[in-house]
């Protein structure tokens, strides 16, 4: 029996999101079947609606689902209907890559997470037009269900409200696991977060939990480096009005950060956060820049044990990462659903206008029950 979906579709030549009612086949064998209650909007979804990204339309994004399993296909193991559930990123479980425990960075990353179709070319929502695309991120959670496969997926036990979970998925992961899995960053030690979006304010709470004693916030927005401090920095530069070089050169004595993270996403960013090092500092870019994008960097400086480090999705298993960081929630060391903002999906095009003006950090769409 289809199921009756209401979703956001993202159309060619079509301005933001539209709300329909599509129909959703039932899940295939290797398939799963989510309820979704809540998805965080995040800036690839923005990339993909707006066809920078190689994902067809028309087509449900989303890749940041939280709901509860509804039904698994006949070959699914480890999941049964009414586990809730956090949705992450799709990979093959085969490649070397996958094997080393490092999912974010499988060889078939792409097909997997952007065709937003299953490897036979075919797809589970349609329209009464034709085939809708989803499978986006193996989630398309911009929907009121889904098909899924459950590698991406993560059971969460019931304490913390799916709509705040659902971040979880990306832009937190990304953020938090660059600090604790590429960086590595420790205790006593200098950091710089440069852009205090979603990722930066992940990368910014991880710094603190670590144990960082100097966290700096660079933004050019002063409501996101308002809550910045809320959350957790000690000292706030604002990209407009200072010289951010200078800045953090008097805030560390004239040595350089230990630690700096980007998530802007603008090289000329990136070029900053990596002359901010101090010797032996380690910067990890997490922006996506245009796929012809080129850092530079002094080689003399580089010599003096400076790395620089790219990273995705947390640089650990979604599995793993986000239990950790649920524990440290728990206690109150990682404090992320204060910068969520919740909307109902049908005012998905309010959310990405807020989260454009930097008025909302983090937007959550909620699903009717
Ligand atoms: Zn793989
Ligand atoms: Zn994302």
């Amino acid at each position: 029996m289809p199921t009756t979906v209401t979703a956001a579709v993202a159309r060619t030549g079509q301005h933001g999101f539209s709300i329909e009612r599509l129909e959703l086949e039932d899940p295939r064998p290797d398939e799963v079947l989510v309820r979704y209650t809540a998805a965080g909007l995040c800036h690839t979804d923005l990339e993909a609606a707006a066809g920078r990204l190689p994902t067809p339309h028309p087509v449900v994004l989303g890749h940041e689902g939280a709901g509860v399993v509804e039904a698994v296909g006949s070959g699914v193991t480890g999941f049964r209907p009414g586990d809730r559930v956090v949705l992450s990123l799709d990979s093959d479980g085969t490649c070397r890559n996958c094997l080393a425990g490092q999912p974010a960075y499988c060889e078939r990353h792409v097909p997997l997470n952007f065709e937003s179709q299953r490897a036979d070319g075919s797809v589970g929502l349609t329209d009464s037009a034709g085939p809708v695309h989803d499978h986006f991120f193996g989630q398309s959670s911009f929907a009121s269900h889904g098909l899924a496969h459950p590698r991406g997926l993560i059971k969460v036990d019931d304490e913390v409200p799916l709509a705040t979970l659902a971040p979880l998925g990306c832009g937190i992961v990304t953020g938090a696991g660059a600090v604790f899995n590429s960086l590595r960053v420790q205790a006593g030690s200098t950091v710089a977060v440069f852009g205090v979006g979603s990722v930066g304010l992940s990368a910014l709470m991880a710094a603190a939990a670590c144990g960082a004693t100097r966290v700096i916030a660079v933004d050019t927005k002063p409501e996101r480096l308002a809550l910045a401090k809320e959350l957790g920095a000690t000292d706030l530069v604002d990209a407009v009005t200072a010289d951010t070089t200078e800045a953090i050169t008097a805030l560390t004595g004239g040595r350089g950060v230990d630690y700096s993270v980007e998530s802007t996403g603008v090289v000329a960013v990136m070029n900053t956060a990596i002359a901010a090092l101090a010797p032996l500092g380690s910067a990890a870019i997490l922006g996506v820049a245009a796929l012809d994008a080129t850092l530079h960097a002094n080689v003399f400086e580089l010599l003096k044990g400076r790395t620089i480090t790219g990273s995705v999705m947390g640089h650990q298993a979604p599995g793993v990462l986000i239990p950790r960081l649920l524990g440290l929630h728990r206690q109150g060391r990682f404090p992320f659903d204060r910068m969520i903002s919740t909307y109902p999906l049908a005012d998905i095009n309010t959310a990405v206008a807020d989260v454009k003006t930097g008025s909302t950090a983090k937007a959550v769409l909620t699903h009717a029950a």
